[in-house]
């Protein structure tokens, strides 16, 4: 009788023992998933520059966030730092 209920309370709390490390676990991954998400690339690594490449540049690029005038520099959802809205990089996509 006692061996049922000890092996109920053995199950049980392996089970609680494993939600807990699975718990653990998760969190560093979620935390650097979401760090990544958070951080921008840099320039350099997206091979930005100041103007365009042919008719494509940031201001019709669906990533430029547009600064305080049309000539001003923006920002970028994936590039990090001030962005012309004449500039370009790889990850040019057209906006929708
Ligand atoms: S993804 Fe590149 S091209 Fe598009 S706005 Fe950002 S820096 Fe400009």
């Amino acid at each position: 009788m006692t061996d049922g209920f000890n092996k109920k309370v053995s199950r049980r709390s392996l089970l609680k023992s494993a939600a807990v490390l699975a718990g653990v676990a998760a969190v560093p991954g979620l935390m650097a998933t979401k760090q990544a998400l958070a951080s921008k690339a840099p320039k350099a690594a997206m091979q930005y520059r100041d103007h365009p490449n042919g008719n494509k540049d940031c201001s019709i690029c669906m990533q430029f966030i547009p600064g305080k005038s049309p000539k001003a520099n923006g920002t970028c959802k994936v590039v990090a730092g001030s962005i012309s809205p004449h500039g370009y990089c790889i990850a040019w996509a057209p906006k929708a």
